[in-house]
């Protein structure tokens, strides 16, 4: 179900036990070659599949496009929601939905700026409405939702995401290749080690020069729709447990 579509009676008439599902992503450089939009686009195109297979055991929200992208700022074009508003942001539109009476609230994030922010904001929430044991907050990044690299047949450079990667570049290639730049030609930009496992705090432009981080240039198309369909069956999968769970327990 798209929550856009609806008339109010109809949410307000719902289950209260159905998932809520927020798709979370991002505006923001990626590279010579590929959209600043290629994060929304990728998720849109994962929740587009997943939503038609789950049709209305789900509600899904519009795709929030603004995302925490302040690390991306010496690139032009890249739009960010400060980290604080962003973390506010989020918390607030899951405190509208428990506002409704729902109870399972799930985000799935398709840019990994988001990762530390969403899961602060559950965090958050979850300590504010602790008296509640009816309540489940997730979040989850889609590219943690399945491993392509064990995908018969499907042979990959990259182990990991990267930025404007073989991975992000494979998948535009497959939905939107009118948008794709010199994608052969830019040149591999390593990952390298940054004092893993610790965290090392970052900003782009002192991983990369041109803005992507990894192997676009063995991208292609695909690639590209194997890795749509591992996302999506990997976020389909994990709404299922969602939909499965017995709306007490720990374990899902
Ligand atoms: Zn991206």
């Amino acid at each position: 179900m798209q929550l856009a579509d609806m008339a109010w009676p109809t949410v307000q008439a719902l289950d209260k036990n159905t998932p809520v599902i927020f798709p979370v992503a991002a505006l923001e450089q990626h590279g010579h070659h590929l959209p600043l939009f290629t994060d929304s686009l990728l998720l849109g195109e994962i929740i587009r599949r997943v939503s038609a297979v789950l049709c209305d055991r789900a509600l899904f929200t519009p795709l929030t496009w603004l995302g925490n992208s302040d690390h991306h700022l010496d690139f032009a074009g890249t739009l960010s929601a400060p980290p604080r508003v962003y973390l506010d942001t989020l918390a607030g539109l899951c405190e509208n939905f428990i506002q409704h009476g729902f109870k399972r609230l799930v985000f799935i994030n398709g840019h990994g700026g988001n990762d530390v922010p969403g899961k602060q904001a559950l965090f958050e929430v979850r300590q504010k409405y602790r008296q509640r044991s009816d309540l489940l907050f997730l979040f989850a990044t889609y590219w943690n939702l399945a491993n392509p690299n064990t995908v018969p047949g499907l042979t990959l450079k990259q182990t990991q995401m990267g930025h404007a990667c073989e991975w992000e570049t494979s998948m535009i290639l497959r939905i939107a290749p009118q948008l794709v730049g010199a994608y052969r030609e830019a040149h591999p930009v390593e990952f390298g080690n940054a004092f893993e496992p610790g965290f090392r705090a970052w900003i782009t432009r002192e991983r990369t020069i041109p803005g992507h981080i990894g192997f676009p240039n063995v991208a292609n198309p695909e690639k590209g729709e194997a890795l749509l369909q591992a996302f999506s069956s990997g976020a389909q999968n994990f709404l299922e447990r969602v939909i499965r769970w017995d709306g007490q327990s720990w374990n899902g």
